[in-house]
Parts: C-alpha cells; sequence; structure tokens
C-alpha cells in the first residue's frame, strides 16, 4: 500500500512514517515532492478539515490511482479570542522564518493581557483527510485541551508548545517527552483514528 503526504515538511514525512511503522501498518510512505508537478493550493477553507481536504484533494490528482493520500491540518484554538489564532495558527503574527514561532506567542500573550486563569481555555485541533484509491473521502479529528500559560515554558516540541499547559500533567507540551506528546496530542488522537481506520480495511 503507498500513502502519499500532502506535505514537503520532511520531518513531518519522517514523523508520520515512524507512526506508521509503530502501529504495524506496512505502507510506503511517500511525499508530494513524490508527486509529478504537484503545486501547493491555496488554503482557503474555513475550517481545518475543509484545509486538509483542499490539500490532499489537490494532490490525489497528482499520484496513481492504486494510492491513498492524506493530509493534516493543525493550530491552536483560543475560547477568550472566540476561536483564534485557529485556521491561521502558522502565520498569527504576520511573519515567517526562524522568529515566526517566538512572535506567534508574543502575539498570543498580548491578546490574553488581563485575562484571568479561568478564561485562558484553549485546545490544540488536528484534522487528517484519507482519500482512498476510489476516492472515498474519511476525516478523522483530534483534540487536547489545555490552558494558556502567561508565559512560556519548556524547551521541547514547537510552535504554541512552550504556552499550552495541561493542569492534569502540571506541565506544559512543550517539557513532554517527543514520545508521551505524541501519545496523547491532537496529532496523535487524529493519526489513531486513521490508524483503526486502516487497519479495519484489509
Ligand atoms: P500545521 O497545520 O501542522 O502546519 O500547523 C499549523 C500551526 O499550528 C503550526 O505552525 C503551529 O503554530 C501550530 N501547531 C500545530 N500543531 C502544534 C503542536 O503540536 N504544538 C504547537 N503548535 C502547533
Amino acid at each position: 500500500m503507498e500513502i502519499y503526504i500532502a506535505t514537503s515538511n520532511k520531518h513531518k514525512i519522517a514523523e508520520f512514517a515512524e507512526m506508521f511503522a509503530k502501529a504495524n501498518i506496512n505502507c510506503t510512505v511517500l511525499s508530494a515532492s513524490d508527486a509529478k508537478d504537484f503545486e501547493p493550493p491555496v488554503e482557503d477553507g474555513t475550517t481545518f478539515e475543509e484545509n486538509s481536504f483542499i490539500k490532499a484533494n489537490a494532490l490525489k490528482q497528482k499520484v496513481p490511482s492504486s494510492a491513498y493520500v492524506m493530509a493534516d491540518d493543525s493550530g491552536i484554538v483560543v475560547d477568550a479570542l472566540d476561536g483564534a489564532p485557529g485556521i491561521h495558527s502558522a502565520r498569527y503574527a504576520g511573519v515567517s522564518g526562524a522568529n515566526t514561532d517566538s512572535e506567534n506567542n508574543k502575539k498570543l500573550l498580548k491578546e490574553l493581557e488581563g485575562v484571568a486563569d479561568e478564561n485562558r481555555t484553549a485546545r490544540f485541533v488536528c484534522a487528517i483527510t484519507l482519500l482512498t484509491p476510489n476516492g472515498e473521502k474519511h476525516s478523522f479529528l483530534g483534540k487536547i485541551e489545555g490552558v494558556i500559560n502567561h508565559g512560556e515554558c519548556g524547551k521541547g516540541g514547537f510552535g504554541y508548545d512552550p504556552l499550552f499547559y495541561l493542569p492534569e500533567r502540571n506541565m506544559t507540551t512543550a517539557e513532554l517527552s517527543a514520545s508521551d506528546k505524541n501519545a496523547i496530542s491532537h496529532r496523535g488522537r487524529a493519526f489513531a483514528q486513521l490508524v483503526e481506520f486502516l487497519k479495519n480495511q484489509k
């Protein structure tokens, strides 16, 4: 079984390949870079699910018809900000490059200045879309609930992890080991549903 993943990010491909191997799904993992003439589409959906479908569907047109295609889209949803940054999480502060994560975190802290602890609830959300060889679409949604801290804490992970506090663990997701984070994260939970689905396909 071949699965194309709609990203050219080598780190993400390696992470998913490892997750498939750990889940005993016997497949060849390929990336958007392995597809001929693939151009990343404009992600103009209004939800994580829509944007993951847009990416998967664009790649589906460029790969062998016998292959599966999957795409993920994720971000952080903050209740006190009416769901922002949401689907705009990657470019929340409007910058890209080396400082993206720290600028995004700075902006989030600023937007939440004066917001009391009990109102700083948030969640990471990940949508995965799988397109089967015959074009059936399946969506999987994973979430993890937390609270936005008042400052950064921890060196692991990426993005908003240093601000994302898990009350039941008394630490941020940046303080979790990579395997602990994968086990409970939004991406890990969406991926677990995908694995369940693929296992039942056989
Ligand atoms: P993507 O859809 O996986 O590229 O994620 C979009 C953005 O959401 C990232 O650039 C991060 O800012 C944020 N994000 C998604 N997942 C995580 C996570 O596990 N930890 C921290 N930030 C995340």
